[in-house]
Order: structure tokens, then C-alpha cells, then sequence
């Protein structure tokens, strides 16, 4: 049988794919699923101490309001039970293919169909959704020797409940997001633990706290009162676009907050000094914690920032000969990001992988269509990422544009693609924002590709990636049959 629709990826992206097609009452959907359970990242991230760094009533579907959060700004737990909880209430179960991995996705010029190939059989689909996740591939470094390490070597985004950590010597390779939340749960249970710097991040104080018993009542009877608690968390954020996008030097004010914060918890200089980010903040993803700074300055904890020359199979040798030896390797290292290999396995009209047609540009329109590859639609796709707000913002709408083009699609039984004209005119304009924004800073970051190029951060106001996406405009597009 041939599907209307397949969707690869059972995250927020996925989901909230199946439910506005539903909507619309598009059926003969499919959604492929590589794991055995639903929700991505908040699956994949089971770390301790993981939780979002957008406020939970943002952070979520605006369609699904959780009145019944515990935090302002949730755990893992919590996130992947509120994913479980929308999947059923949108019958999107039975739609899921679990422990499908997909491993090719081509366009057959012939048929006008696109061809899955999983891990457990062939299938066909009129038109696909790529939801596979802007930071769902983990990056373990290349460091020479690190297959040779004799101890327990894990991911953040693969962590194994079963190592045990209590009183064992662990080292933690990073010290970005992932590296932040788990260091201060990690640090009070190991004998000794070696944080492995290469670049400081700027850390603001952390506002999350509990839900109130009576606001969650509250929430739950005056729906209203929740939304208006989300329109003002989103306005609040919008604002930070001023300093983000339109005159990064407004960002000394919260590099101010967080120098401050760093004074307030680390008593020593030295470790004060190495800890002091030297690039513009926000030009690396911005962190928030109140009790990493203090983990760093247990007496069990140090941090080092002499670069790593290899791994060992007793531990970490930096580059000034000291062996660091360690019984567990964590590495909080990220994901591929602007290499993500999903672009190796999509191949187009012309028999051209979608990470062959992106070398050099990534010509994309709207983040979410490419020309060349009819009638499919990435979510969380180019510059559709964000510094500032809630991605769940961004992939809405994305969904705005990509269901109305499925739509033309199905009912016309026909190919729609991006002209080249609209998808280079919008790659363009993009790009040439990005220099003068704090991104284009100069520090190197994840938003960046190997070229120095940003083709992972959207740099303007959200509320204008919405206006954009609002419409299908049939002009920019070529529809035929
Ligand atoms: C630790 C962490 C914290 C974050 N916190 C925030 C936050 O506070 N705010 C924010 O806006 N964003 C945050 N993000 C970004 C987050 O990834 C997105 O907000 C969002 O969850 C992405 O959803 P998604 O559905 O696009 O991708 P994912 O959640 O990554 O889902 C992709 C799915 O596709 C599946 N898949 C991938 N490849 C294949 C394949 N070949 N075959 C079959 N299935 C496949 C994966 O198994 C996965 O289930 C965070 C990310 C991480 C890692």
C-alpha cells in the first residue's frame, strides 16, 4: 500500500506532524520510529539532571496545554510523560512503526513516489516528513585511543542507568548544555570527578522552581489564565531578539548577571579566571544553573582545561603528559548537528543526497522544502533552530506551511518542490542577516557548519518565521504532474 504520508521520527516534531495532518483529515499516515518507544529527545536524554532551559508552558504544544507541570521549567521525565500522554489523546499509536530505522528515503522520477527503505522492510509514501531531529545523532569525540578506554564509555544522550558511579573516578568530556545539568548530580556521588574545559559557556542564574499546587488548580480550571502565562513568557523571550539579532553589544548587561553569578559561587580566582567565557555572550548557546558553579568548587572536582591529547585505556592524558585516570568516561560532547548523516540517506531527483545538494549552501526554502526533493518536508530543518525561545514555536510553524503543501500535493496527486529562485532568494537573505548578529561574533559554535557557516540558527523575531510560513504561496513553488 501506498502512504499518503510518511513521517520519520516520533519526537515533538513527529507528533505534532501527525496531529495537525489529522486535523486537516489527512489520512494513511505512517510514522517511522528507529526506537522502541516515542518521544526523541526526551527519550534519548535521560541524564540526570536533564530538563528543558525554556519555560515548560512555552515549551510545549500550544494546542496541548500540561497544567499539571511540577516545575516551571521540567525534567526529562516529566517532558517524555507529557509526549506519552498526547500520543494517545490523537490515537497516534497505532500509527507508529516502532524499531523501523530508515535507512534510505529516494525519489522515484517514475512512480512520484518516494521509496523507505527500514530496517524492517520497503515502503511507499506520496509524500514524506523528515522529523528525525536537529540533535538526535550524539557526537562522540574523536580523540585518538578512545575506543581503547578498559572503563564504561557513555553518551549523555546514551546514558546507561546500570554504571555505576558511586564512588568510582569519572571524567566528563564537556561542558556545554548536557555537561551543566548533569555535572552537579554526578559530582555529589563519585569519589572523584575531572571535568574536561575546552571553552567556558556563560552561565545565567536559573529561575525554574516548583508549580504551586493552587496555580496548577488554577491552570487547570482557568485555561485561559495558562495561555496568558505562555503569551507573556514568549513576548519576554522575543525581547531577547534586540540583543541576539539586531545589536549584540546589548548583551553586556546579562554578561554582567552572569559575572556576578560566577563571583557569587566560585571563591577562587584562578578557577574563576578559567571559568570566565572571553566571546560575546549568546554566541554559544546560553546556559542556566545555580548548582553547576558549585560543583565545580567541591573538593572532589576538577576542572581541566589543558587540551586532551588521547584517551587510554586507564583514563585521559592531556597535552602537558599528566594521565587523568578515571573508572567512567562520560562525554557530554553534543550531536551532529549541521553534518546530521539523515542528509546522507534522502536522495532527490536528480540522485543527489540532500547533504550533497546543502555542500556549500544549504539552499533550502522556508527551512523546510528543497528544490529537487518533491514533496518533502524537513522539520527542524535549516536556520529553524533557536538561541532565544521555544523550538515547539518554530516546528508549529513550519507545520502551518508544510500541511497546506501536502495538502496541494495529495489532492492534486502532484510533485511540489521550491523554485530555485524562491529556495535561493530565501537561503540568501538569511545568510546575509547572520554576520551582524551575535552568532557572527566570532566564537566557534555548534550553530556553525564546517565552512563557518550558520545554517542552524533562524536570526530574527520567531513571530516572522510564523508570518512567513503561514501561507502556501504557490509562486514560489512548482506544481506539476
Ligand atoms: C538535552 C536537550 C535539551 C533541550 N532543551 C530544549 C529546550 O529547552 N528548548 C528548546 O526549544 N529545545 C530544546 N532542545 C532541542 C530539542 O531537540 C527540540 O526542542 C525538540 O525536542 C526536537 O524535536 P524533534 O521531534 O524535531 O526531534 P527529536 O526529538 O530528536 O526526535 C527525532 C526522532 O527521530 C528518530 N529518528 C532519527 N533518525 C531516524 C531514522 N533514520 N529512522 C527512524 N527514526 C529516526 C529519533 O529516534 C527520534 O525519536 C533540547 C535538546 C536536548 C538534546
Amino acid at each position: 500500500m501506498v502512504l499518503n504520508v510518511a513521517i520519520i521520527g516520533s519526537g515533538f516534531a513527529g507528533l505534532g506532524a501527525a496531529i495537525r495532518l489529522q486535523e486537516t483529515k489527512v489520512d494513511n499516515i505512517a510514522i517511522f520510529e528507529r526506537a522502541s518507544d516515542l518521544g526523541g529527545t526526551w527519550r534519548d536524554n535521560a541524564y540526570p539532571g536533564c530538563r528543558c532551559d525554556v519555560a515548560s508552558n512555552l515549551y510545549s504544544f500550544s494546542f496541548a496545554p500540561n497544567p499539571r507541570w511540577t516545575n516551571t521549567f521540567s525534567y526529562q521525565p516529566e517532558i517524555w510523560r507529557y509526549l506519552d500522554d498526547v500520543a494517545p489523546r490523537h490515537k497516534l499509536r497505532p500509527l507508529i512503526k516502532f524499531e523501523h530505522d530508515v535507512t534510505h528515503v529516494e525519489f522515484d522520477s517514475v512512480a512520484q513516489l518516494w521509496s523507505i527503505t527500514t530496517t524492517q522492510g520497503l515502503y511507499f509514501a506520496r509524500t514524506v516528513v523528515l522529523a528525525t531531529g536537529g540533535l538526535a545523532e550524539p557526537r562522540v569525540p574523536e580523540i585518538p585511543g578512545i575506543d581503547t578506554f578498559a572503563g564504561p564509555l557513555m553518551h549523555t544522550a546514551r546514558w546507561d542507568p546500570s554504571v555505576t558511579l558511586s564512588d568510582k573516578r569519572v571524567a566528563v568530556i564537556g561542558t556545554g548544555a548536557s555537561a551543566v545539568q548533569t555535572i552537579p548530580r554526578v559530582a555529589g556521588q563519585v569519589a572523584h570527578l575531572d571535568v574536561f574545559q575546552r571553552t567556558p559557556s556563560w552561565i545565567l542564574p536559573h529561575l525554574g522552581h516548583p508549580v504551586r499546587e493552587r496555580t496548577k488548580r488554577l491552570f487547570a480550571t482557568l485555561p485561559l489564565l495558562q495561555r496568558m502565562n505562555r503569551i507573556y513568557g514568549y513576548w519576554k523571550r522575543e525581547l531577547l531578539v534586540l540583543g541576539f539579532v539586531k545589536d549584540p553589544s546589548r548583551m553586556t548587561r546579562a554578561e554582567t548577571i552572569a559575572r556576578d553569578h560566577l563571583t557569587r559561587q566560585i571563591d577562587d580566582p584562578d578557577l574563576r579566571e578559567r571559568l570566565a567565557p572571553s566571546y560575546r555572550l549568546g554566541c554559544k548557546r546560553v546556559l542556566l544553573s545555580n548548582d553547576y558553579y558549585p560543583a565545580l568548587a567541591r573538593d572532589n572536582v576538577e576542572l581541566v582545561t589543558t587540551s586532551i591529547q588521547c584517551v587510554e585505556p586507564q583514563g585521559v592524558r592531556t597535552t602537558d603528559g599528566v594521565l587523568h585516570e578515571c573508572d567512567v568516561l562520560i562525554a557530554a560532547t553534543g550531536f551532529f548537528v549541521t553534518d546530521n548523516p539523515m542528509g546522507k540517506k534522502v536522495r532527490g531527483t536528480n540522485g543527489a543526497t540532500l547533504a550533497e545538494a546543502w555542500r556549500g549552501d544549504m539552499s533550502n526554502y522556508k527551512g523546510t522544502m528543497f528544490p529537487g526533493f518533491p514533496n518533502l518536508f524537513m522539520l527542524s530543518g535549516p536556520n529553524t533552530s533557536l538561541g532565544h525561545s521555544s523550538i515547539i514555536f518554530m516546528l508549529e510553524s513550519q507545520l502551518n506551511y508544510a500541511v497546506k503543501a501536502i495538502r496541494v500535493a495529495l489532492q492534486r496527486n502532484a510533485r511540489v518542490e521550491p523554485t530555485e529562485v524562491a529556495a535561493e532568494q530565501w537561503t540568501s537573505a538569511l545568510q546575509e542577516k547572520l554576520p551582524g548578529t551575535v552568532w557572527g561574533t566570532g566564537c566557534a559554535s555548534w550553530y556553525l557548519n564546517e565552512h563557518g557557516k550558520n545554517t542552524t540558527i533562524w536570526p530574527d523575531f520567531t513571530f516572522k518565521f510564523r508570518h512567513q510560513t503561514r501561507h502556501f504561496e504557490v509562486r514560489d513553488h512548482v506544481v506539476s504532474n
